[in-house]
């Protein structure tokens, strides 16, 4: 395949079919818009659910769709009001553009909006393009100590620093992390960067606990086949957790996980729903209730969490290019996506063109 084409572009058509397709350049619209030269896009969980499914929830593939989300790239192009980057700039790019009016907007939750324009959730293209269009506050340039591949993974992180906001991890927290796949790997490295204590990983998968432990997890926790009650004693025990832990934080989306965390924590503790699994299931309400729980979600990022994520990033105190286990060619995307799909590795980068 020729990969000489003005905007080369991985497109989801229907369930499990795929196809490269030239697409018109993205053209600079509004003053403030910048083009960038995609160099990096991190295969995720949603890119693999579309095309395994055809469809996230209320979120359905109606028309063909450029599929990518968590991308860096080079700055190609600015619009005539552009002032914080420049042409060659390296930048991470944050994906979703609010409309900046509505009432969650306003109030400074933008990720929120009931009008978002979010890469690769239909109807919206995803970035898995040669050039992807953004505004200029969308862009993160990134400190020279930072690699292009790193900078792809600020989308993930910035999902992270989210959950772990979310959930007001503080010096001293004990926080228990339930799924070791990319977002849970990272909340456990932000809960650490965070000062948290203790940092506790769950999953069903020996290696992957293997991995969080030697990553930034203090301990980990393989789930018995006994009830989520008896599964929150033993992981207090193990964890000398006394009344149970500070912060649940859900990367998994697993019914099971939920059940176990709302157990293992203390009275007056926060639980953070991150991960997206069934759309519903049974919940403890009657623990959340008599041990007055935070019980909150987290949905993508904010104000400040990409910042944020680069600050950590750039200084040292979270490592990224750990998680990054394949990079395949952009022609090979597909590859990359039942890679994904088979589990293989842990965070997957695609090379732009
Ligand atoms: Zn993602
Ligand atoms: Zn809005």
């Amino acid at each position: 395949m020729s990969l000489d084409r003005d905007n080369l572009s991985f497109i989801l058509e229907g369930i499990k079919q795929v196809k490269f397709e030239d697409r018109p350049v993205p053209e600079i619209i509004d003053r403030h818009d910048v083009l960038v030269n995609v160099k990096y896009t991190g295969v995720c969980g949603s890119d693999v659910h579309y095309w395994e499914h055809g469809s996230i929830g209320q979120f359905v593939v109606r028309e063909p769709m450029v599929l990518g989300h968590e991308s860096s790239g080079i700055i190609s192009q600015v619009g005539a009001s552009v002032k914080t980057l420049k042409v060659g700039d390296r930048v991470a790019l944050e994906p979703g553009i609010p409309c900046r009016r509505c009432e969650p907007c306003k109030s400074g939750k933008y990720n929120l909006c009931i009008d978002m324009a979010f890469a690769a959730t239909p109807p919206y293209d995803g970035t898995l393009a040669k050039y992807y269009r953004l505004p200029e506050d969308f862009c993160y340039k990134l400190p020279e100590t930072m690699s292009l591949q790193e900078g792809a993974l600020m989308e993930p992180l910035g999902v992270a620093v989210h959950i772990v906001k979310q959930g007001g991890v503080t010096p001293g927290s004990s926080v228990v992390v339930f799924g070791s796949g990319p977002v849970g790997l990272l909340c456990c490295a932000v809960a650490k960067a965070f000062g948290a204590s203790k940092i506790i990983a769950v999953d069903i998968q020996q290696t992957r606990l293997d991995f969080a432990k030697k990553y930034t997890a203090t301990s980990t926790f393989m789930p018995d086949k006994v009830s989520s009650e008896e599964n929150a004693i033993r992981m207090k025990e193990e964890n000398d957790l006394g009344p149970g832990a500070d912060v649940v934080i859900d990367a998994s989306g697993a019914e099971p996980s939920v059940h176990t965390g709302i157990h293992v924590l203390k009275t007056g503790g926060t639980y953070v729903q991150g991960g997206m699994g069934r759309s519903e299931i049974t919940f403890p309400i009657m623990a959340a209730c008599t041990k007055e729980l935070n019980v909150k979600g987290s949905f993508r990022y904010g104000s400040g969490d990409y910042k944020l994520g680069i600050e950590l990033v750039s200084t040292g105190r979270i490592d990224v290019k750990a998680l990054i286990t394949g990079e395949v060619k952009f022609e090979d995307a597909e590859n990359a996506i039942k890679d994904v799909k088979m589990g293989k590795g842990i965070k997957t980068l695609i090379a732009g063109i």
